[in-house]
């Protein structure tokens, strides 16, 4: 955890922040006096910062306090693919709990992509260089295929949603370059962007609107006296009074005791990413053409996408811990394994962050009390989702009562057994390795 006089760490070292390099936003001053504000953001990611933008559009007083720069946990590393679908998919989320409940979910899924482009078109946030790209899932096996048209299928005929291409095994492998799979399914509703530019312009649309943001500011506890109505957040240079808080802090609640409890929701997931150099033409004209991102149907999935020429490998790594080098290795081969081609291409970026995964595997918003307000856990899946549901997180603690369907939660639920929860992962990412490895 932080020590109460940590400063804010800078942000990871990644393709994405050689890329904003040139135009680096000025550094936000840690607060350094005492507030007193309407609605207090923690955490200025996608979910802090749509959070911040619904209060302000309805004239709202906040402000938003980060431990570390704008975009410093997930939003600033992830691998920028918007996509419009949860960990679940819509006929699980049938078979489960009915047609009425898979078409909500279905609207909110997509939903979260067109806000992601007003966002984009909104704030002119160019440099994100968001495009509606499409995203190819491709199938490693025969059996993976078949259940992903099926899903498909499903969409198609029940939802009427026609957005679900399959493709063959010959265009899969033209397109992406890899003779390692068997077909693919594309979604058309799904696109590619820059993360950290995304989330750097979403701040400073906000500062332009007059919404302070003050990194390098953690907020080391929370509490309220009996019969007060208002949270008192103490942070190292100053207090902030406010009459409700949004906890926007997702897999990196347990930076301080404060938010801490938040972390209890999740299991924490690292997720590792390699960029190469730029590729030589002949490759650079011959890999994933369509410049779309692709994932695979692999229990411990891999996603990959070029961005400049160079090619960008993704997966989760149960095993290493953030800043470690471990899994990068892995990840190298499980790229040659696809691509041999780039068996001589140098890989110049490594980073990793973490994901926030939850028990039901969907995101969770909602109330931990009268005051507090939570939105977290978009199991990897939260570039257009964290960007939703940080609205609906304001909307709530304004006393609205925005469509959840099932991403409403009637309060933390910490995950049973939550101390255990690091080697558990491991053990089940151990048996999907294996279950992966023998294709079945
Ligand atoms: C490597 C990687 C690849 C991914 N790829 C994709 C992808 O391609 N597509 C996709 O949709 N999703 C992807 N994701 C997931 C996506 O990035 C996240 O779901 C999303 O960024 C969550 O945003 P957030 O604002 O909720 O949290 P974060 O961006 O993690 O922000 C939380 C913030 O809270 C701050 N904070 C924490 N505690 C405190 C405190 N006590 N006081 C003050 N501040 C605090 C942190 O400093 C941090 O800045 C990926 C994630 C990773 C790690």
């Amino acid at each position: 955890m932080l020590a109460p006089t940590t400063p804010g760490r800078p942000q990871p070292d990644s393709l994405w922040r050689a890329l904003a390099a040139d135009a680096p936003l000025s550094p936000g001053a840690p607060l350094a006096r005492d507030l007193a504000v309407e609605v207090a953001v923690i955490g200025a990611g996608y979910s802090g910062l749509a959070a911040a933008y619904a209060l302000q559009k309805r004239g709202v007083e906040c402000v938003v306090l980060d431990a570390n720069p704008v975009g410093w946990g997930a939003s600033g590393r992830n691998g920028g693919v918007v996509s419009s679908k949860f960990r679940l998919s819509f006929p699980t989320i049938h078979k489960l709990h009915g047609l009425d409940t898979a078409k909500r979910m279905h609207r909110l899924a997509h939903e979260g992509v067109r806000v992601v482009e007003s966002f984009v078109d909104e704030f002119r946030i160019d440099r994100a260089r968001f495009e509606h790209t499409g995203s190819l899932r491709c199938a490693h096996t025969e059996r993976a295929l078949d259940a992903i048209c099926a899903e498909a299928d499903w969409v198609r005929t029940t939802l009427n949603d026609t957005s679900m291409t399959v493709q063959s095994r010959a265009e899969v492998e033209r397109e992406t370059g890899s003779k390692g799979f068997v077909g693919g399914v594309l979604s058309a509703d799904a696109g590619t962007i820059l993360p950290l530019e995304y989330v750097r312009g979403l701040a400073r649309g906000m500062t332009a609107r007059g919404v302070p943001i003050y990194e390098s500011t953690p907020v080391l506890k929370m509490h309220r006296a009996a019969g007060d109505a208002h949270v008192t957040l103490v942070t190292p240079g100053g207090t902030v009074r406010a009459k409700q808080v949004i906890v926007a802090t997702n897999a990196y609640s347990d930076l301080t005791s404060a938010t801490s409890p938040y972390q209890r929701e999740l299991v924490p997931f690292r997720s590792a990413m390699i960029a190469t150099e730029c590729l030589p033409a002949d490759l650079d004209a011959r890999l994933m053409v369509e410049r779309r991102s692709y994932t695979e149907t692999r229990r411990m999935m891999k996603w990959f996408r070029k961005v400049d020429g160079r090619m960008l490998f993704g997966g989760r790594d149960a095993f290493g811990k953030e800043g470690q080098m471990t899994g990068f290795d892995a990840l190298q081969r499980a790229m040659v394994s696809l691509f041999p081609d780039l068996a001589d291409v140098r890989i110049e970026y490594r980073w990793s962050g973490y994901v926030g995964m939850t028990f039901n595997s969907l995101p969770h918003v909602g109330r931990s009390d009268d005051a507090t307000t939570f939105c977290l856990g978009y199991n990897g899946a939260g570039v257009a989702m964290a960007s939703l549901l940080g609205q609906h997180a304001a909307a709530l603690a304004l006393g609205e009562t925005p469509e959840l369907s099932l991403l409403g939660a009637p309060g933390l639920r910490p995950v049973p057994f939550h101390s255990l929860r690091a080697p558990g992962v491991r053990l089940v990412a151990a048996w999907y390795q294996i279950l992966d490895a023998i294709g079945a």
